[in-house]
């Protein structure tokens, strides 16, 4: 049955972002609607990673399914001969873990439910504006009027519009989760990133180099990922698949039982959405995927309140706001010049890393990683202010090798473009 009209707000998909801003909308007492082609309950498809002090500091400790305290990465040699002392793993002294997703779901469903949320199935297909209130058509030909409407239809956003700025650079990845003849990784640990390549001859060194996530799931599971950091156009997954054999291969290691393939795809260097436009977007559609590490569920966690405080604020102060002011109040909350600022030059670092060699990348995550523990996470979780961000970065470049720094300086493709973004965001 259709809920009765016009709402406040309408929501575009129920993934992670859809989910989120519903709960955060519905608690700040609007009437919220939710669209999704499938049910609200349909289990996701992908795995959710956090390190440990994030989802700690939100007092979400409990939604992990897993959590590791050996945590570390492999930068050192190309080598994977563990009597190389260049070979020994940069351990990062913080704990990570795996969202259990279903709890995730279930969290904020439960707030969801609190607030009064319904739940409309169906697939929005056109959105138009008229009277201050927007309208969405879906495939099945019902209109559905709304205040706001609110896209979190992911990566590929259904309404929501950005500027072109040239070729997008995927994350791609393909993992395996099974039982391995051997561990693929020590007991209890868990491999934010293992460049180690000495399964490759030189010429497939020269091509954009892979590393691998891994992680111990207990009771004699594995979880093994071979991933590009970000590439336009996108590792292709039968490259990575080779790649994570040939490197398990190498350390003795053949795949036994394959329990779930994991094809992983997703835009690192979207382009910030046009921030006047009369819809709003939330989770990928919004481009909060953090352009260096791929991670969204932290910002969304965070942000989701203070985007439904803003929009609320504005409904409060103005019952006769139309939908492009609802949205603008929507959009400074959520793309302030400090974020815009702060989006500019962490895309400003990817674009610099994506031409990187493998052994400038080694070089150059073994300075980061040595950087305070402060810095990096606040780095990788975008919890820094602006000026310490910018101080990570210099203290990045003050203890990098030179062939790492000299990577960074040199300016090439549209990092002139980018750095001036960082200007006039
Ligand atoms: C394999 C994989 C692993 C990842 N791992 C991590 C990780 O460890 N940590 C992390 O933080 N991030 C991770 N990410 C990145 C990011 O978190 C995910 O892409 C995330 O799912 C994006 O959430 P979202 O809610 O914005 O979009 P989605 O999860 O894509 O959800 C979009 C929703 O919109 C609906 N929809 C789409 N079109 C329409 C339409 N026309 N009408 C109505 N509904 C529509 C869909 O059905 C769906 O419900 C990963 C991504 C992938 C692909």
């Amino acid at each position: 049955m259709s809920p009765a009209q016009p709402l406040d707000a309408l929501v575009i998909g129920a993934g992670p972002a859809g989910l989120a801003i519903a709960a955060a909308l519905g608690a700040e007492g609007l009437k919220v609607v939710v669209l999704s082609p499938e049910d609200c309950r349909d289990p996701w498809p992908n795995t959710y990673g956090i390190w440990g002090d994030e989802v700690d500091a939100l007092g979400l400790g409990h939604l992990l399914e897993h959590r590791w305290s050996y945590t570390c990465s492999y930068f050192g040699s190309g080598s994977s001969d563990s009597a190389d002392p260049a070979n020994s793993p940069t351990c990062h002294r913080r704990d990570y873990g795996l969202f259990d997703k279903n709890r995730l779901q279930q969290f904020w469903l439960e707030r969801c439910e609190a607030a009064g949320v319904q739940w409309l199935r169906g697939r929005a297909l056109e959105l138009s504006h008229g009277s201050g209130r927007s309208q969405v058509a879906t495939a099945a030909g019902e209109v559905l009027e709304a205040r706001l409407v609110l896209d979190a239809s992911g990566h590929k956003a259904v309404f929501v519009q950005r500027p072109d700025r040239g070729p997008v650079a995927g994350q791609a990845a393909y993992g395996v989760v099974g039982r391995f003849s051997a561990p693929p990784v020590e007991p209890g640990q868990f491999v934010l990133m293992d460049y180690r390549c000495d399964h490759l001859s030189p010429e497939e060194r020269s091509e954009p180099p892979t590393f691998l996530y891994a992680m111990d799931l207990g009771q004699g599971r594995f979880f093994v990922e071979e991933t590009s950091l970000a590439l336009a156009a996108p590792v292709p997954y039968a490259t990575l698949k080779q790649r994570l054999e040939r490197r398990l291969a190498h350390r003795g290691v053949a795949i036994e039982q394959v329990e779930h393939e994991e094809f992983c795809l997703f835009p690192m260097n979207l382009p910030l959405p046009d921030l006047d436009q009369p819809v709003l977007a939330f989770g990928g559609a919004a481009a909060m995927v953090h352009p260096a590490s791929g991670y969204l569920v932290g910002a969304l966690l965070r942000r989701a309140p203070v985007l439904a405080a803003a929009v609320a604020a504005r409904l409060r102060a103005e019952p006769a706001a139309d939908s492009l002011q609802l949205a603008q109040a929507g959009w400074q909350a959520l793309w302030p010049p400090e974020l815009r600022r702060k989006h500019a030059l962490y895309q400003f670092g990817l674009e610099k890393l994506m031409r990187f060699s493998e052994p400038q990348l080694r070089g150059h995550f073994a300075s980061f990683f040595s950087l305070p523990s402060a810095q990096w996470y606040g780095f990788l979780t975008n919890t820094l202010s602006l000026g310490e961000l910018l101080a990570a970065m210099l203290a990045l470049f003050a203890t990098a090798p030179w062939s790492v720094r000299w990577g960074l300086m040199g300016m090439r493709g549209r990092e002139v473009q980018l750095g001036l973004r960082m200007l006039d965001p």
